[in-house]
């Protein structure tokens, strides 16, 4: 027998191989408090829980019916590596390209790592405007590269300027990461300012754009295309988007890129060796959603917005709670310097840590999208939920 060290064999939770790439990741914040949060409701204590990152909305009956046909009609085998071709094709049409512009992946997150594990060597550097979504850097990690984060504060809407960009531009840079709206500050990019950074752009060749649009149907303001505004750096720039958030569908893991057809390529190489192709069951799920009625998304934004003006107006009445309106997404994202009132809630985590404990309302820590100071609520739940977990948070601000 030959055993070259990993001798652990599942007696303990150490020793074990854990590779350099990983050394410094590990399960997101939001994912481990809504995990403490769902433990703790489990055991029976009275838990609201506002740190998940999806929809309430159950996913819509036409997207489960094509689902069920597929099944049904036997499309149950390996699907194309990148896609079945009614899928890219689909997709294709909705961004105008070719089908050969376009990856299937399992959720919007696979199709990011796909492109950074395709492109990104160890010291390349990817510069991502902070606050942002938390699986950015830790993916740019996994491959070895340096995220660079550029602090976007309140101030500035969370918006990164074009002289901020410029000047974190290094030739080690091969990427930029652009998320609008945004997880977790809720802005959304107008077309004229993704053009100003556009022109920062064009100077620099080697860089090229990651345009994360997972939430574009979730706009309360007009939404722009990173490549509407700069329609000549298409040849450098990658959309991702999916519907998991629009669809109410993450569970089923359907998301896909846009991009120039080499770099699909690259990405597809690097999905065939980690999963093959996407679910065949989410494929026709994602397309059922697409050939759809959408009057539902309308009326899911409508929904969204009427809980944001809530929550933001209930906020803002809080000691020491300062929150902005967001334009896009379902989360806010409000300043909670000033109310680190007593000793042991001396920052964000440990603000949120408490919260859990005094009066069981879960939500992140800025900290953990690069932000501290602030917390993530999302208000992706129901007005009774959200009515009671706010009254909580304003009675334990006030005693
Ligand atoms: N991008 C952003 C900004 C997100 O917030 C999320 C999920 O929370 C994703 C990507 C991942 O989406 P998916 O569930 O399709 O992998």
């Amino acid at each position: 027998m030959i055993d070259r060290g990993c001798k652990s064999k599942l007696k303990g939770p150490t020793p074990f191989c854990r590779a350099q790439r990983i050394q410094n990741i590990d399960v997101s914040v939001n994912v481990q408090i809504s995990e403490i949060a769902a433990a703790k409701k489990a055991s029976g204590e009275d838990v609201i829980a506002l740190s998940a990152g999806e929809p309430d909305f159950p996913t819509p009956d036409f997207v489960i019916a094509a689902a069920h046909d597929a099944a049904r009609a036997g499309k149950t085998t390996y699907p194309p590596t990148a896609g079945t071709p009614e899928l890219r094709s689909a997709v294709a049409a909705e961004a105008s390209v070719a089908p050969e512009n376009i990856v299937i992946s399992t959720g919007a997150k696979q199709v990011i790592a796909n492109a950074i594990l395709a492109t990104v060597n160890p010291g390349d550097e990817v510069i991502m405007p902070t606050p942002c979504w938390t699986s950015y850097a830790d993916i740019v990690a996994l491959a070895g590269g340096v995220p660079v984060m550029i602090n976007c504060p309140m101030a500035d809407g969370f918006k990164l300027k074009p002289a901020a960009l410029d000047a974190a531009i290094t030739p080690k840079t091969r990427w930029i990461i652009l998320n609008s709206p945004c997880n977790p500050s809720g802005a959304v990019y107008a077309a004229e300012e993704f053009a100003a950074l556009a022109g920062v752009l064009r100077r620099h060749a080697q860089v090229w754009v990651l345009s994360d649009e997972i939430y574009d149907h979730l706009s309360y303001v007009p939404f722009s295309s990173f490549v509407d505004a700069a329609p000549d750096l298409l040849d450098r720039t990658l959309v991702v988007n999916g519907v998991s958030k629009a669809w109410a569908m993450t569970g089923w893991r359907l998301g896909w890129g846009v991009g120039p057809e080499g770099l699909i390529k690259a990405m597809t190489v690097v999905q065939g060796q980690l999963t093959s192709g996407a679910s065949s069951i989410s494929q026709a799920a994602a397309l059922g959603a697409l050939r759809g009625d959408r009057t539902l998304l309308a009326d899911r934004r409508q929904e969204f917005r009427r809980r944001r003006d809530f929550v933001v107006a209930r906020l803002n009445e809080m000691p020491g709670v300062f929150c902005a309106s967001p334009q896009g997404a379902f989360y806010v994202f409000p300043n909670i310097e000033k109310a680190f009132t007593r000793a042991e809630v001396y920052n964000d985590t440990e603000f949120c840590k408490w919260l859990l404990r005094e009066v069981g309302v879960a939500i992140v820590p800025g900290v953990a999208f690069g932000m501290p100071g602030h917390a993530r609520i999302s208000f992706a739940y129901s007005e009774r939920s959200l009515d009671d977990a706010l009254s909580r948070i304003a009675h334990a601000l006030q005693q």
